[in-house]
């Protein structure tokens, strides 16, 4: 495993712990670089940063921005940038502007189910009204025993195709990649291996992903199984990305995924983390096999 840890949330986005206590879990287990990337909003990264610094634990700022990019929704993440960099956090702004009414819209479709008091009920599970999201829904959907699980709220509920989906409009790719590297941040594509995309499309995105800035993709992440990994290491060397790696944590007992450490990046990959740790090397076994 490698104590490398960037891509968490907190309950400043759609994550059940405060930011102090995601920190405190991760450093717990035994991390030793880590970063925070709430969707959409940078307000949890004070408490973070202060929180890993007085456990002595290496933090950089991070974000995870909605982009829509043609009819797909891409999750674009931001890493140590200047998180009072005005630009940026105009952009944020604007990207949570449009949640609330897509909330009440998500929740009219749903109601017509015949599923009442939703956005009361979803509401109530978003700690950050700005950031109300499909998962605060679906946590309703859970505790009014419309589902038994995240995975299953997803596929009968929410995802494109079924009732309480909707299309919104999230910030464009150029300008997520153009606020983080305004604020001196590095552009990170997340979890490349969960977009719905054949293979054609995923080059014609890191083609375009590179050209507008990107420097790096999740190639280790919660949301990969072993086959994504290998993947997107081969796509990584041969679009001259460097490597991320996160667990994307949101909550115990939602997913497997806990935060604070990941599988070490295949022998080979150059990972995003050597700017700010240049002594945390990975350690690939030599099958090349994941550990962990
Ligand atoms: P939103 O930003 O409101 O569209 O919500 C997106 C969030 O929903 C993601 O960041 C995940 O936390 C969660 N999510 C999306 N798809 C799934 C899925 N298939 N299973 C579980 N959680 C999901
Ligand atoms: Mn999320
Ligand atoms: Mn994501
Ligand atoms: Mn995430």
């Amino acid at each position: 495993m490698t104590p490398v840890d960037l891509h968490c949330h907190s309950n400043i986005s759609d994550g059940l712990l405060p930011p102090d206590e995601v920190v405190r879990k991760a450093h717990a287990r035994g991390c030793q670089l880590f970063a925070l990337t709430d969707h959409d909003d940078t307000r949890g990264l004070a408490l973070a940063k202060a929180t890993a610094d007085a456990l002595g634990m290496a933090f950089i700022n991070g974000v995870e921005i909605s982009v829509s990019w043609g009819k797909h929704t891409l999750h674009v993440v931001g890493l140590g940038f200047d998180a009072e960099n005005p630009a940026l956090l105009d952009g944020l702004a604007y990207v949570r502007s449009g949640r609330v009414e897509r909330a009440e819209r998500m929740a009219a479709a749903l109601e017509k189910l015949g599923i009442e008091g939703i956005l009361e009920g979803a509401r109530a599970h978003a700690d950050n009204p700005e950031m109300i999201s499909r998962s605060h829904f679906a946590r309703f959907l859970i505790e009014t025993g419309r589902c038994k699980d995240m995975k299953s709220v997803f596929k009968k509920f929410m995802v494109r195709g079924k009732p309480g989906f909707v299309e919104h409009e999230w910030a464009r790719l150029h300008d997520a990649i153009d606020w983080i590297r305004g604020a001196g941040g590095v552009a990170v594509l997340a979890h490349p291996g969960r977009y719905d995309m054949g293979n054609e499309t995923m080059r014609v995105l890191l083609t375009e992903f590179k050209r507008l800035g990107g420097e790096a993709i999740e190639v280790v992440s919660g949301s990969h199984g072993h086959a994504d990994v290998g993947r997107f290491n081969h796509l990584a060397k041969e679009f001259g990305y460097l490597c991320s790696s996160g667990s994307d944590y949101h909550a115990t007992g939602e997913g497997a995924r806990e935060p604070g450490l990941n599988a070490d990046l295949p022998i080979g990959c150059e990972p995003v983390w050597t700017r700010w740790a240049p002594d945390l090397k990975p350690v690939g076994s030599p099958s090349g096999d994941l550990v962990g």
